[in-house]
């Protein structure tokens, strides 16, 4: 295997809690549809898949049969390698159980975990209480799921710093820096360098992703190539490929991201590399 510090991992959330198909008509929302996006995004090149379902009505939810469907029928595809991690949110106000469940029986190499609580745009409270991410923890540890920590502020950084201490994380640990969230850390280069030096004073040795919503996606994208992150792309965090034009589907996302790394002198990881960066079972 050639030299991992030259590969980047592509992540690819296709459908998030919060786009609609009148956002886009182009968000993939039932199972059927995200498996197939998840495949030809993995085509593309993206290493692992950041996943969550909705309910019938196409709403924010952590329904354990539409997880189990998902995950399936991406399994079923037998060429396909790509590493699954499966959101433990899924929107805000839902029950602990279910935000546990899915990995917890699932058991996909990773799970998102959202290391502190806060005002989510503007409208309602995404709440991540200590209590919650002590279990959280100790959960994912016993069924060998890998944390995602996702950390929209730095705040949530210094958080994991205290889980790790505390032993409910385990290092090395692994970020998705979330930037440009309303009410989280904005999506700026300053910024993102800031997370990353937070991150690396009080959890060195850890890897890092990130990506940026909206007018930051951009920036945040080529800062994080050019810093040597890896970076997560997808209808999640962006319905817009560029200003004024709603992305075809989630493909585009990652073409583009691997053209970015590939024109910076790096090479998309594939999932075994990536394996190997995350310290995933190989
Ligand atoms: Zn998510």
């Amino acid at each position: 295997m050639s030299d991992l510090k030259n590969k980047r991992i592509i992540t690819v959330a296709t459908t998030g809690a919060w786009p609609t198909k009148e956002n886009t008509p182009n968000v993939p929302l039932e199972p059927e549809e995200i498996a197939e996006e998840v495949y030809a995004c993995w085509k593309e090149g993206a290493a692992v898949a950041h996943i969550h379902v909705r309910d019938d009505e196409g709403r924010a939810a952590m329904e354990f049969g539409k997880f189990q469907k998902t995950v399936e029928l991406i399994r079923a595809k037998k060429d396909c390698d790509i590493i699954l991690n499966l959101t433990t949110s899924g929107g805000v106000g839902l029950k602990e159980e279910d935000r546990i469940r899915p990995f917890y029986e699932l058991k996909p190499e990773m799970a998102s975990y959202d290391c502190g609580t806060m005002n989510w745009l503007h409208t309602s409270v995404f709440e991540n209480n200590p209590a919650f991410l002590e279990k959280l923890g100790g959960l994912m540890q016993e069924v060998g799921v890998k944390p995602e920590i996702e950390a929209f502020d730095p705040g949530m950084i210094y958080n994991a710093a205290y889980y790790l201490k505390k032993g409910v994380l385990k290092a090395p640990l692994h970020f998705q820096l979330c930037m440009g969230c309303a009410g989280g850390i904005a999506a700026s280069v300053k910024n993102l360098v800031f997370m990353k030096e937070t991150m690396d004073s009080v959890a060195p040795g850890s890897t890092w992703s990130t990506f940026g919503v909206g007018a930051g996606a951009m920036e945040i994208l080529y800062a994080a190539v050019a810093m040597g992150g890896n970076v997560r792309v997808g209808m999640e965090d962006n319905v817009l490929y560029k200003k004024g034009v709603i992305a075809e589907n989630n493909m585009v996302f990652v073409a583009r991201a691997k053209r970015i790394i590939e024109e910076f002198g790096c090479e998309a990881a594939t999932p075994a590399e990536a394996r190997q960066i995350l310290g995933l079972a190989q």
